[in-house]
């Protein structure tokens, strides 16, 4: 097994120099040679395991050139009772009949990017040591608001590694804000940027792609990786839910074996509905991939057109972890459905940098319709729809988690599909408590922890003990910038001479 780029597919390396460099010299991204495939006695098998037993299974197939060693190493760390609150690390819980939630957020940050982002830096640095590198990996983030904190929290503190976050700074919720502020670490920095997360993302995309400052940081002794799902070391990670909730639901008895499930995931960058495309293409048995989208609905009418258009109003939502325009692991997904022709995605994604729109072949868009369902909500219809579950249900979701029940509902009605289904559940409502508790009707007029306070009434839940102790901790990152100065940021942070 060995990784190509999108836009090169002679490119040929090692899953740990994928990881270490994180996106391709030619500006693509990696994706594995061939998908390893799995048998149903294989995933029956591991209904009976652990969840890091699980991880082991799946990333042997994929980190071909880890030793079991290294690989054990990595997991046993990652998936530990000391990060996660929940001994099934993502925990599935029946909403009713033959619908799931899988609960992602179980971790220290509290969304979904925990599951991934906990085990990278483990991934990184164990592929640094395979190397040989011997150079310190500075890990640059775009966030919309959960990777960043996800990173943060992964990558503080590690030796060999320093870490800097940019987000917009409009675009985060107060929770969000505050985890990313108060960030502890000798090895972090985080600043806000003046623009919306595809400034963000674009921005930290040209300085990675960006030769004269590769030769700037490889003179200092160090070079950039990303902890952004455009690493594949983030993919891999995510796979391993989906292969996992269907041996648990073998297990539990919800499913028979080769049972095909539909699976619901509220869609931002593409890359956790990515990650369930390889779990089926990898054998698990997946009916519809319904890809849920709020206001920012470029991938509702790409599924359904084959027209990819960035030239449309950006929507500051609710649901800022979707607040997205440019979906950069759609890459990915077009490469292998174009039959990994490198050309034909350069083309397309030359056009999206210059025109900001693409379509797609007839060809492709005939297996787009096969393979998946797309659909989006606005923020008021995210709202009723919380409301709805909470009432109906006595089940409390965030926001984002919203919009995949509601697309789902409307999926439902559309078509009358009774397969069953596994709805991603992508942040704890913690983390968005003004909106949830507006959302079930609640007085909202109170600071960001009255209101955790008022949710814990509401809900139920237990308050994840990290959002709790976010009160004490003291601000220490308030740098605003304009977008243009960020290549400017890395160097002063770093304390090197451009
Ligand atoms: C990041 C995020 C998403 C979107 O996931 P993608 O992999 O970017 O599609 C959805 N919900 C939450 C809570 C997130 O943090």
């Amino acid at each position: 097994m060995f990784y190509k780029s999108t836009r090169n597919s002679a490119v040929n390396v090692s899953s740990a120099q994928a990881i270490s460099q994180g996106i391709s010299k030619d500006g693509g991204l990696f994706v594995p040679s061939e998908i390893p495939s799995l048998t149903m006695d294989e995933i029956a098998a591991l209904g009976n395991v652990s969840y890091r037993d699980r991880a082991f299974f799946v990333f042997s197939k994929f980190l071909t050139d880890f030793t079991e060693a290294e690989i054990r190493y990595c997991v046993d760390n990652a998936y530990s009772d000391k990060n996660f609150d929940s001994d099934s690390i993502a925990e599935l819980a029946h909403l009713f009949d033959g619908t799931y939630m899988l609960e992602l957020w179980h971790g220290p940050t509290c969304a979904f990017k925990d599951m991934a982002l906990q085990i990278l830096p483990y991934l990184l640095t164990t592929s640094a040591k395979k190397l040989e590198l011997g150079r310190k990996i500075v890990i640059l983030v775009a966030t919309s608001g959960d990777t960043g904190k996800a990173a943060l929290e992964g990558f503080k503190d590690v030796p060999g590694t320093e870490i800097l976050v940019f987000y917009p700074d409009d675009g985060v919720s107060a929770m969000q804000k505050k985890q990313m502020t108060t960030q502890e670490g000798a090895n972090v920095g985080v600043c806000a940027i003046k623009g919306n997360f595809d400034d963000a993302q674009n921005g930290v995309k040209a300085i990675f792609t960006d030769a004269a400052v590769a030769e700037t940081l490889d003179r200092n002794g160090m070079q950039f990786s990303s902890a952004n799902s455009i690493n594949w070391g983030r993919l891999a990670p995510q796979i391993i839910y989906y292969v996992s909730t269907y041996a648990q639901l073998l297990a539990d008895g919800g499913i028979k074996a080769g049972e095909k499930i539909n699976i619901v995931v509220p869609t931002g960058n593409f890359g956790n509905i990515l990650a369930a495309y390889y779990a089926k293409k990898m054998g698990v048995p997946v009916n519809k991939l319904i890809c849920a989208s709020n206001a920012n609905n470029v991938l509702t009418d790409f599924i359904n057109t084959g027209v990819y258009d960035r030239n449309r109003k950006f929507y500051t939502t609710i649901s800022p972890s979707m607040d997205i325009l440019i979906s950069s692991n759609l890459e990915r997904l077009l490469y292998h459905l174009c039959g990994e022709n490198d050309a034909t995605i350069r083309e397309w994604f030359g056009k999206l940098a210059s025109e900001g729109r693409y379509e797609v072949s007839e060809d492709v868009k005939k297996v787009l319709a096969e393979e998946f369902y797309a659909g989006c909500c606005d923020d008021a219809q995210t709202k009723a729809c919380i409301k709805e579950i909470y009432d109906k249900y006595s089940y409390t979701c965030d926001t984002h988690t919203a919009v995949a029940v509601k697309v789902y509902e409307d999926y439902k009605a559309a078509t009358g599909d009774k397969t069953k289904t596994v709805i991603a559940s992508t942040a704890s409502p913690y983390k968005f408590s003004g909106s949830v508790l507006s959302a079930i009707g609640a007085e909202t007029d109170a600071d960001e922890f009255e209101l955790v306070d008022k949710l814990a009434d509401a809900s139920k839940l237990p308050v994840p003990a990290s959002l709790a102790a976010l009160k004490d901790k003291d601000i220490r990152f308030t740098e605003t910038i304009d977008k243009a100065d960020m290549k400017g940021y890395v160097f002063r942070t770093l304390g090197i001479k451009e």
